[in-house]
Order: C-alpha cells, then structure tokens, then sequence
C-alpha cells in the first residue's frame, strides 16, 4: 500500500471513529468514499450535496428506498451535517439496527454516486428504478456477510 492510501486510511478511520460511524457493514472503499463524501473532495464542478442528495432523480432514489427519507433544501445544507443528523436519528433505535440502518444510508449513497459515473462517463441517464435494485442487492450482499462474520465470532 502506498503511503497515500495508508494516509487515506487512517483519516477516513479516525473521522469516522469520531462521528461513531467506523462500525457501519460496509467495505472499505464505501467508508473511503464516505470520507470523501464528506470533506469534499470529490466533485469539482458540482457540490456532493447536489450529486448525492438534492438532484431530482437522487431524490427518488431516496424516497423509494428502504430508509425513505426525503433530503430537500431545507434539511440539508452540508452531505456531513445531513449524515450526522441521520445518525443521531439511527441512534434512537436498538444498537445492532442503528448499525444496519447506518450501513444501509452508505450504501445509497455509493449506489448513487455509480449511477452518478455512469452518467458522466458513459453517459447513461441515471435511472432512480435501477440504481434502487442495485442498492438492494448490494445491501443482500453486505449486510449478509457482515452476518456470517458476526456468527462466526460468536460460534
Ligand atoms: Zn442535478
């Protein structure tokens, strides 16, 4: 690994140590790119918060999923602000659904974010529909390995 990842690494664990989101089911390169998400430093020519949250289409892929919630102008003004206010409401639940639901809200966000590529690099139109089938997929998978891992501590 090179010094730039590694350096990428222990500020993406830190950062999310510190907001109590270091435990969210997800791979590494969702939680790197949640750290980016939220110091912004993906985008150049449009804020996460549009590319992420606030464009028409991103916002049905929201409202549809299984979080259901409803980013608008009002209720978000920074992605990092949003995510936090997300997890302070996660956090009311029981601990174990607190981490799904966490886990859950990062893997929108990545599903978004490659629905986002595609149309920049291959110019596909981002469709809500399928980048929600994608999302459930990728939550099958995650969230039923990071069962198996859990039962295999237990056992
Ligand atoms: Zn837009």
């Amino acid at each position: 690994m090179c010094n730039e990842q590694l350096l990428n690494k222990l500020l993406t664990r830190r950062y999310l140590d510190r907001i109590g989101m270091w435990n969210m089911k997800t791979p590494q390169k969702i939680k790197m790119f949640i750290w980016k998400a939220t110091h912004n430093i993906l985008l150049e020519e449009e804020t996460n918060e549009h590319a992420l949250l606030l464009c028409d289409w991103t916002k049905t892929v929201w409202f549809g999923s299984q979080i259901q919630c409803t980013p608008n102008k009002q209720n978000v003004k920074l992605i990092r602000v949003w995510l936090q206010e997300m997890l302070r409401k996660c956090n009311q639940g029981n601990k174990s659904e607190a981490i799904q639901n966490w886990s859950k809200i990062d893997i929108i966000l990545w599903a978004i974010w490659k629905a986002r590529n595609e149309k920049v690099y291959q110019n596909l139109e981002p469709n809500p529909e399928s980048t929600i089938n994608y999302d459930r997929v990728l939550e099958l998978n995650y969230l039923n390995l990071a069962k198996e891992s859990n039962n295999e501590i237990k056992e």
